[in-house]
């Protein structure tokens, strides 16, 4: 791990491979691999364990077809409705509060609740400690977030193709971004944080446990219209979904307590940087082939420090929208 002070811009070629400048491979089944280096050796064996809940649950997502099952904790607690202001047009194109109720979950709750308490306790043994976090990794339904084909596999720690060459993050690394983000000198208090790339929208539903506010920029609009129908019947009240390009931030927000990059960019963008409150946290993958956590703390108005943190594997962020 280093640890120094920095000004920004930042020089990155020390954890940069220079090599890794073009985008790593954005085919499904590149994304589908690990996002950490970290090799979660005992997986086969507990998949092994696990065959028979996973099968229970597999069974109930295909008696379900047309609804998937809601879990059957209770609904995500219900927050205050944030009144964000408009949004200028060049930087974020839509904006919507995800707020409406879906009668129609029929649950499964036994099967979903037990794989995924096992998969919190896989991601614990991997080194996630925050309670706070792992509390939220058990009540967020990964099954909801991804395509109902592959809701059997909804539990193992991995990434997942979400389409448009894109992943559903692997939840030890969501959990780890989200335990180093809580690590501030608030006791973990996050009033209003960003993610960048929402994709389904899994990591963003799991940030509503954690922080007051959560806003979420996705670049694809199909994936940004897929996040909005996979936590709709959730009734999440404190996520604000944005279309848009998240290099940009949301400056008419800002500032964040924490910002959370789901792509790996060659460097995090300067504007990001900005809109991080003094104090704030920033965590980001950075490089290309090979690719390392970041985290930057804003320690004044003109100072951040930069943190190395592990190795990991994330899809590439790209500038613009689609
Ligand atoms: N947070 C997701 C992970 C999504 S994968 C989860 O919960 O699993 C990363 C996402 O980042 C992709 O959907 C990709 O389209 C998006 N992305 C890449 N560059 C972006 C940018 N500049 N602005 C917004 N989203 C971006």
């Amino acid at each position: 791990m280093s640890d120094k002070p920095s000004r920004f811009p930042l020089s990155l070629s020390s954890v940069v491979d220079k090599k890794g400048k073009s985008a790593a491979p954005a085919g499904a089944r590149a994304q589908a691999t690990t996002q950490t280096a970290a090799k979660n050796a005992a997986q086969s064996l507990q998949r092994t364990a696990l065959k028979p809940v996973q099968q229970g649950l597999s069974q109930a997502l295909r008696a379900q077809p047309a609804a998937l099952p809601a879990a059957g904790r209770a609904p995500l607690p219900q927050q205050p409705l944030l009144s964000a202001a408009p949004a200028p047009k060049s930087a974020v194109k839509n904006v919507m509060a995800v707020t409406q109720t879906n009668s129609s979950s029929h649950a499964s709750p036994l099967a979903s609740e037990a794989v995924r308490r096992a998969m919190v306790a896989r991601v614990a043994k991997q080194g996630v400690a925050d309670a706070k976090v792992l509390a939220a990794l058990e009540a967020v339904p990964r099954h909801m977030f991804v395509e109902p084909g592959l809701g059997s596999q909804a539990y193992i720690d991995a990434s997942l193709p979400i389409g448009h060459h894109q992943t559903i993050s692997q939840p030890y690394i969501v959990a780890r971004m989200i335990e180093i983000m809580r690590q501030n000198n608030k006791g973990g208090v996050l009033n209003r944080v960003l993610e960048i790339g929402t994709g389904c929208g899994y990591q963003a539903a799991v940030l509503s446990r954690v922080a007051g506010e959560v806003y979420s920029i996705e670049r694809i609009r199909p994936l940004h219209e897929l996040a909005k129908t996979n936590l709709r019947p959730l009734r999440v009240a404190n996520i604000r979904l944005h279309y848009g390009d998240g290099m940009l931030g949301l400056p008419q927000v800002a500032p964040f307590d924490g910002i959370i990059l789901a792509a790996a960019g060659m460097e995090v963008p300067q504007a990001l940087l900005e809109q991080l409150a003094v104090g704030g946290r920033l965590v980001a993958p950075v490089g290309g082939r090979q690719q390392v956590l970041e985290l930057i703390e804003r320690v004044s108005q003109r100072e951040w420090r930069r943190t190395t943190m592990e190795q990991c594997h994330f899809v590439p962020l790209r500038p613009g929208t689609v």
